[in-house]
C-alpha cells in the first residue's frame, strides 16, 4: 500500500459535505505500523491530513489521460477518476464516452452539430475505435456484425427518464435505416425527401407512437410512457425490408389522472389544438382545454409543445402507415369519447352514486362509443355480484362509480394504442409489401424506461424496476458470467471479478411463490384487498432465502421494500390489486364489444386478440419464423374466459420473450446519463451522474473489458477467415481440421501480434479489444 503514495502523488480527496471529490496532491507521507498518514494539498493550497491503513484516497490519473475517450484505458479505475473523465469531456462538449463495451451518452439538452450528413458519412464503414465515440459508431458496429455472419443484433438503450434514450434510439435507427443515403437529419422526427417507402414507414412510427404514448412529465417534456422494441428487418442482401414494433406496458393511469404540471398524452392536445373548428364542433370538443377533467388536472398547460404542428405531422404519419382520413376520423371520435367520459358528472343521493339521464357528456361519449346511454349508466352506478346460486345487484358509491367510469376511459385508450401498434406493424406486411417473407435477419433497438424511484412508488414503478432487474441481469450475464465461464472452460488465464448477481431479486419477484404470483392469487379473489396482499407477502416471503432482497411489509404505511440492484425501493401496496386486475366490469365489456361503432369493435378485437396471444399461445408459426418475436403486449380484461390475464402476468410474459430474444442476438449497450434535473445544457452535477453510473454497474464493466478478451472465435472460424493473411508461396493450401489451431498461431505471428493481445484456449482464440479490427483492416487491403 505504502508504495502507492509518495510526495507528488495525485489523489482524489473526498469532500463529504458536498458529496464530491477534490483533486489534491500528497505533500508528505509517514508510516507507523499499518497506518499511513498523508498530508494532502488541494488546488487552493488548503491542507488536509488523512490517515488509515485502508480506505485511503483514490489515485488520480495523469493529466494526459483525464479525458480519454474510452474509460477502459484509464490507468486508475476508480469512481472519482471515471466521473472526472466523463465530466471533463462533457464540459468540452464531448457527450459520448466509451466504457469498454458500453457507450455512455450524456444529454446535451440542446441541439448539437453531431448528426449531420457529413458525420453520418464519416462513420459508415468505420470500426468503433477509429473515430470519436458516437451513437453512430455503435450502430455501425451492430450493422457490420450483422453483415459479417447474419446474426441478429440488439442495441439496448437505457437510462433514467429524460436521459436521452428515445432521442438516441431514433438517431441510431435513422443511421441504420438509411446508412448509405444522406438522410440523417439533426431533427430525428423530420421526414426525408426521397426516402424509400419502407424508410418512410419506419420514420412514421415515431410521431405516431410518441403522440399516443408520450406525455409531458416533470422530468421530461416528451416522456415515453411505454417501453418499445423496434426491429429493423433485413433481407439476404442486407437491405432493409421492413420493421416490427413491440411495445410494453403503456402507463394507463395518465389517461384519467395527471399530477401537477404534468400532461395527459400529447395526442389529446394535438387534437384539440390542431383540428379545424368545424371538426372540433362535430366532436363536441373545443380548443379550451380547461373544460376537460382529463386534461386540466395538471393545471393549465403552459407549454404548447408545438401541438398544432405535431398534429399535422401525426396525420401525415398515419397516412403513411395506411390510416387514411376516414380511419383517422374514427380514431378522433374514440379520443373524444374518452374526454367526454371524464366529464360525466357523478353526484350522490345519500351514499349511492347518481348520474343524470340527460348528462350531456354521457350522451356525447355514448354517441361516439356506439353504446346505449341507459345501459352504460346502469353498469356505472351499480354492480352485479355472482354467488353460487344467485346474481345480486348492488349500488355503488360515487367514488366507486367514478372508478368504473375512469376504468372504461383507460381501457378504450389502451386498446386504441394496441390497435395503432398493430396497424403500424401491418403496414410492413399488408398490401404495401411483404417484409415477413423476405426478412432474414434484424437489428433491434430497445428503448425502455430506466430504474425509477420516487417518494411514493406504486405498481408502475414495481413493473418498471422489475424490467430493469431483468435487463441488468442480462447485462451481467452477458458481460460477466459468460466471459468468465468461457475463460474457465477454455483454460485461459484470467483473474476473476466478483459481481453482484441479482438473481435473488428476480426470483423474489417472478418466482413460483414470488410477489407477482401472490399478487395474481390475491387479485383473483373477489374479496382480495391490498392489505390482504401485503399480509400474504409477509407470511410467504419473509424467509431466509429472501433476506438480502426483501424487507418485510410495514403495515403502518402499507408498504413493502425490495433491495434492487441499484437501490432499495419501498412500494406502497395501495392500488396494486386494482392496477393488476386492470379490468372493466364484465357488463361494460359486453356493452363495448357489441357496440354499434364498427371501428371500436375492430379496435377491441385487435387488442384482445393480441392479449390472448401473449398469455395463452406460442407465437404463430410460419410468419416471420426466421426471426424470433420479442413478445407481444396486450390488454387485460377479456371477458368470458376462465382466468382473465392480469397486467402483471402479461408483463412477465412479454418480458420473458424479450429476454429470450436478447439472448439470441449480439447485444450492444448505450447508457444515457442525465447531467442535471433542470434540463439545463452543459450543467453537470457530479453526484447525480455518479448515482447513475453506479446503478448501471459501469465500473465493473470497465474492469472486465480491460482484463478480458471481448472477441472469441473458434479456431476454425478464425483460420478460415484469416489464413489468407499469410503469404503462401504455392497458393493457399487446403486446410485440415488438425491444422486450425496451428494456423491461428501462424496468423498471429505473421501479424506480429503482441502476446498480451491474444490467448489460445482449448477450442477458441481470444482477442483483446481492437485486434479483430486490425486484422479486418489488413484483410480488406489484401482482397
Ligand atoms: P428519455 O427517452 O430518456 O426519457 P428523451 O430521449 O426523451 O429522454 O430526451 C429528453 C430530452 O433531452 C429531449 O426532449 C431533448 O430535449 C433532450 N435530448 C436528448 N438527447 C439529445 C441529443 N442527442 N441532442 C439534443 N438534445 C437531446
Ligand atoms: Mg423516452
Amino acid at each position: 500500500m505504502t508504495t502507492l503514495y509518495s510526495p507528488g502523488t495525485r489523489v482524489w480527496l473526498s469532500d463529504d459535505s458536498q458529496q464530491q471529490w477534490i483533486p489534491a496532491e500528497v505533500s508528505s507521507c509517514t508510516k507507523a505500523g499499518d497506518t499511513l498518514t498523508l498530508v494532502l494539498v488541494d488546488e487552493n493550497g488548503k491542507e488536509t491530513t488523512v490517515s488509515g491503513s485502508t480506505n485511503l484516497p483514490p489515485l488520480r490519473n495523469p493529466e494526459l489521460l483525464e479525458t480519454v475517450d474510452d474509460l477502459a484505458t484509464l490507468s486508475h479505475l476508480n469512481e472519482p477518476s471515471i466521473l472526472h473523465a466523463v465530466q471533463s469531456r462533457y464540459l468540452q462538449r464531448k457527450i459520448y464516452t466509451y466504457s469498454g463495451i458500453v457507450l455512455l451518452a450524456v444529454n446535451p439538452f440542446e441541439t448539437v452539430p453531431l448528426y449531420t450528413t457529413e458525420i453520418v458519412q464519416q462513420y459508415i464503414g468505420r470500426t468503433k475505435g477509429e473515430l470519436e465515440p458516437h451513437l453512430f459508431a455503435i450502430a455501425e458496429d451492430a450493422y457490420a456484425a450483422m453483415v459479417l455472419d447474419g446474426k441478429g443484433q440488439t442495441i439496448i438503450v437505457s437510462g433514467e427518464s429524460g436521459a436521452g434514450k428515445t432521442e438516441s434510439a431514433k438517431l441510431v435507427m435513422r443511421f441504420i435505416a438509411a446508412p448509405k443515403s444522406p438522410s440523417v437529419n439533426s431533427d430525428a422526427n423530420a421526414f426525408v425527401d426521397g426516402a424509400s417507402l419502407v424508410e418512410q414507414q419506419i420514420q412514421a412510427t415515431n410521431p405516431i407512437l410518441e403522440g399516443f404514448g408520450n406525455a409531458k412529465t416533470t422530468r421530461n417534456d416528451n416522456s415515453s410512457r411505454f417501453g418499445k422494441y423496434i426491429q429493423l428487418l433485413f433481407d439476404t442482401n442486407r437491405h432493409i425490408v421492413g420493421a416490427r414494433v413491440r411495445t410494453y406496458l403503456l402507463e394507463r393511469s395518465r389517461v384519467t389522472y395527471q399530477t401537477h404540471t404534468e400532461r395527459n398524452y400529447h395526442i389529446f392536445y394535438q387534437l384539440c389544438r390542431g383540428l379545424p373548428a368545424g371538426d372540433l364542433d362535430a366532436l363536441g370538443l373545443s380548443a379550451d382545454l380547461s373544460q376537460f377533467h382529463y386534461l386540466n388536472q395538471g393545471g393549465p398547460s403552459t407549454t404548447e409543445l408545438n401541438d398544432r404542428e405535431k398534429f399535422r405531422a401525426m396525420r401525415d404519419a398515419l397516412k403513411i402507415v395506411g390510416i387514411g382520413p376516414d380511419k383517422q376520423k374514427s380514431i378522433f371520435e374514440l379520443l373524444s369519447a374518452v374526454l367526454h367520459l371524464g366529464n360525466i358528472a357523478v353526484s350522490h343521493a345519500r351514499t349511492e352514486a347518481v348520474i343524470e339521464d340527460d348528462d350531456p357528456s354521457m350522451s356525447r361519449a355514448m354517441q361516439f362509443l356506439g353504446v346505449n346511454a341507459a345501459d352504460f349508466k346502469k353498469w356505472t352506478i351499480k354492480k352485479q355480484i355472482s354467488t353460487r346460486s344467485d346474481k345480486i345487484v348492488t349500488a355503488l358509491t360515487p367514488v366507486q362509480a367514478v372508478g368504473v367510469r375512469d376504468s372504461l376511459a383507460r381501457f378504450v385508450y389502451a386498446c386504441l394504442f394496441e390497435w395503432l401498434v398493430n396497424a403500424v406493424n401491418e403496414s410492413f406486411t399488408g398490401k404495401y409489401g411483404d417484409a415477413t417473407t423476405r426478412a432474414e435477419t434484424h437489428i433491434g433497438v430497445l428503448d425502455i424506461y430506466g430504474f425509477e424511484h420516487f417518494e411514493k412508488n406504486s405498481f408502475e414503478q414495481f413493473c418498471i424496476n422489475y424490467a430493469n432487474e431483468k435487463l441488468q441481469h442480462e447485462f451481467n450475464t452477458y458481460v460477466f458470467k459468460l466471459a468468465q465461464e468461457e475463460y474457465r472452460q477454455e483454460k485461459i488465464s484470467w483473474t476473476f471479478i466478483d459481481f453482484d448477481d441479482n438473481q435473488p431479486a428476480i426470483d423474489l419477484i417472478e418466482g413460483k411463490l414470488g410477489i407477482l404470483a401472490l399478487l395474481d392469487e390475491e387479485s383473483r379473489l373477489q374479496l382480495g384487498t391490498d392489505a390482504s396482499f401485503l399480509a400474504k407477502l409477509n407470511t410467504q416471503l419473509d424467509k431466509p432465502a429472501n433476506k438480502d432482497v426483501f424487507i418485510s411489509p410495514k403495515f403502518a404505511n402499507a408498504a413493502f421494500t425490495i433491495a434492487h440492484y441499484a437501490l432499495q425501493v419501498t412500494y406502497s401496496a395501495d392500488g396494486f390489486l386494482e392496477k393488476n386486475r386492470d379490468t372493466v366490469p364484465d357488463e361494460h365489456l359486453a356493452l363495448l364489444t357489441s357496440s354499434s361503432n364498427a371501428f371500436l369493435r375492430e379496435v377491441l378485437d385487435t387488442a384482445l386478440h393480441r392479449t390472448a396471444e401473449v398469455v395463452e399461445t406460442p407465437p404463430p408459426d410460419g410468419v416471420m419464423s426466421k426471426i424470433p418475436d420479442p413478445g407481444r403486449t396486450g390488454i387485460a380484461g377479456r371477458g368470458g374466459s376462465v382466468k382473465k390475464p392480469t397486467l402483471g402476468s402479461i408483463f412477465k410474459g412479454s418480458l420473458g420473450t424479450l429476454m429470450e430474444m436478447l439472448r439470441m442476438t449480439n447485444v450492444h449497450y448505450i447508457r444515457c446519463l442525465k447531467p442535471n434535473d433542470h434540463k439545463r445544457a452543459w450543467e453537470f452535477i457530479p453526484s447525480q451522474v455518479l448515482a447513475q453510473l453506479r446503478a448501471a454497474g459501469v465500473l465493473e464493466t470497465i474492469r472486465i473489458s480491460t482484463a478480458g478478451y471481448p472477441t472469441r472465435w473458434t479456431f476454425e472460424e478464425f483460420a478460415r477467415r484469416y489464413y489468407m493473411l499469410i503469404h503462401w508461396r504455392d497458393g493457399p493450401p487446403l486446410i485440415k481440421r488438425e491444422q486450425f489451431k496451428r494456423l491461428c498461431v501462424l496468423v498471429c505471428q505473421k501479424m506480429a501480434l503482441d502476446k498480451t493481445q491474444y490467448q489460445m484456449g482449448e477450442t477458441k482464440i481470444f482477442l483483446r479489444i481492437g485486434v479483430l479490427a486490425k486484422l479486418e483492416h489488413v484483410r480488406s487491403i489484401k482482397i
